[in-house]
């Protein structure tokens, strides 16, 4: 067996204060002609990043609409997450070198997992490139495939290096579908009958999201020493070149000029499925030198779901300086908070950000500092900006949009119709 993951029960029906019936009636009805059927969710990690993010949520909800819905985790080490980081970065556009050792040690994990997957399902959801390559490697056992198989790309494949994009598309246009979290991120070269459009979301009543008092958010707070009194602005990522921490101490410094009591806190989680992630922290440490107002914080001191929650909720503006980017959940997250977003013009970002209205958009670090002062000095802009993004979010980027969505896609893939995906978004039918 793959690693089991274990997730805390959640209720449909908790979300219809903040979603309303309509919705709620929608995804129950959708869930009807699906209710028994075993699915299974594929990963790398049960923590750190949006995927796992996602999966915490998604996978109690759909047991909660009467699926018989799990999780698992593929089994690796280092060896082998050095060489998926490797490929996800190749696919994202980054010029690392994918070469026959990567190749074969891709090949011998998937073989390894493949074989640790026991069971059969329905349904079968494989997220991301890291574990794609399992169904190949069961057909070509000779084990006949049972229930339907989806593959599910959260990156942004656009600038990828083709080379291994070429090496990864036959393991996966043999899924009976495939879901990108964009239509820019379609391969059109992809043979897959069917393809799907499914913009992420977010929780808004997991301990990352949920509401926080003043007093709790102090409390939450008082181990790491940011002073709550003095301005707070906040990003929250992985530390690597398509975040772009190096870049917001840069525009940190700029605001500093024209606002001084600014403080900055950079907040990144060392994920097991990313060994380069301590390189990296120590790098960004050294570059953010002795400023006693830049807090680095990590889930190696504590910051886990609430800290991240108090944090996005105390910052009067929260910076995501992606120059790539999937989706950016973190936008959504700090939007739902009533926080305005400055951010990189990049990936999925620009789907959160309406330019003016939830945030600003930006390409370069001065642009940045100036937005980032703007809104620092105009705290009624800030305020008005922070309203629209939740009401934007509400509509567009919560659980339920999400698992809705998922439910359309099943009722597909088993020929039942199942109404539009994402407005009617469904890319390509077969
Ligand atoms: N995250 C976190 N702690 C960190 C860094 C990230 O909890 O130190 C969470 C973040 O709040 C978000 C997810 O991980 O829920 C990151 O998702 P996103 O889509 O922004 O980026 P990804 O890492 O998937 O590229």
């Amino acid at each position: 067996m793959l690693s089991p993951v274990t997730t805390t029960p959640k209720s449909l029906d908790d979300y219809r204060e903040i979603v309303g019936e309509e919705v709620i009636t929608e995804i129950r009805n959708l869930a009807a002609p699906l209710r028994g059927a075993r699915l299974i969710h594929l990963n790398s990690t049960a923590f750190g990043g949006g995927v796992a993010e996602m999966l915490t949520s998604l996978v109690p909800l759909m047991n909660d609409v009467g699926l018989k819905a799990e999780w698992q985790v593929i089994r690796g080490d280092e060896k082998f997450f050095n060489v998926t980081k490797t490929m996800h970065d190749c696919l994202q556009g980054t010029s690392v070198s994918w070469n026959q050792y990567t190749t074969r040690v891709w090949l011998q994990y998937n073989q390894m997992n493949a074989k640790l997957f026991d069971q059969d399902y329905d349904y079968v959801i494989v997220h991301d490139p890291q574990p794609a390559g399992i169904l190949k490697m069961l057909e070509t056992g000779d084990k006949a495939r049972h229930g339907k198989w989806l593959w599910r790309c959260h990156i942004d494949l656009t600038e990828g290096q083709e080379n291994v994009w070429q090496f990864l598309e036959p393991f996966v246009e043999i899924y009976d579908g495939v879901i990108f979290s964009l239509e820019d991120y379609v391969k059109e070269s992809l043979g897959t009958a069917r393809i799907f459009i499914l913009p992420p979301a977010i929780d808004p009543l997991s301990p990352k999201n949920i509401e926080l008092s003043p007093e709790v958010i102090a409390q939450v707070l008082s181990p790491y020493g940011v002073n709550l009194n003095r301005p707070l602005i906040l990003q929250v990522s992985r530390f690597d070149k398509a975040k772009n921490p190096w870049g917001v101490i840069d525009a940190y410094r700029l605001v500093k000029r024209e606002v001084p009591w600014v403080q900055l806190a950079l907040v990144t989680s060392l994920a097991q499925d990313d060994p380069d992630s301590r390189d990296y922290f120590e790098h960004v440490a050294k570059y953010a030198g002795g400023d006693y107002d830049v807090y680095l914080l990590t889930n190696l001191v504590g910051v886990g779901n609430v800290e991240v929650n108090a944090l996005q909720r105390s910052a009067r503006v929260v910076i995501q300086n992606s120059a790539r980017e999937g989706f950016g959940l973190v936008v959504s997250e700090a939007l739902w908070k009533g926080r305005p977003v400055v951010a990189g013009n990049a990936g999925g970002i620009p789907l959160q950000i309406i330019y003016g209205k939830t945030g600003y958009l930006v390409n370069t670090v001065e642009e940045c500092a100036n937005r980032i002062a703007y809104l620092l000095k105009h705290p009624q802009v800030a305020e008005r900006m922070g309203q629209a993004g939740k009401e934007h979010v509400r509509q567009n980027f919560l659980i339920t949009r999400y698992l809705r969505d998922y439910l359309k896609i099943l009722n597909r893939l088993s020929g039942r119709p199942g109404g539009p995906v994402t407005g009617g978004l469904e890319y390509r039918s077969g």
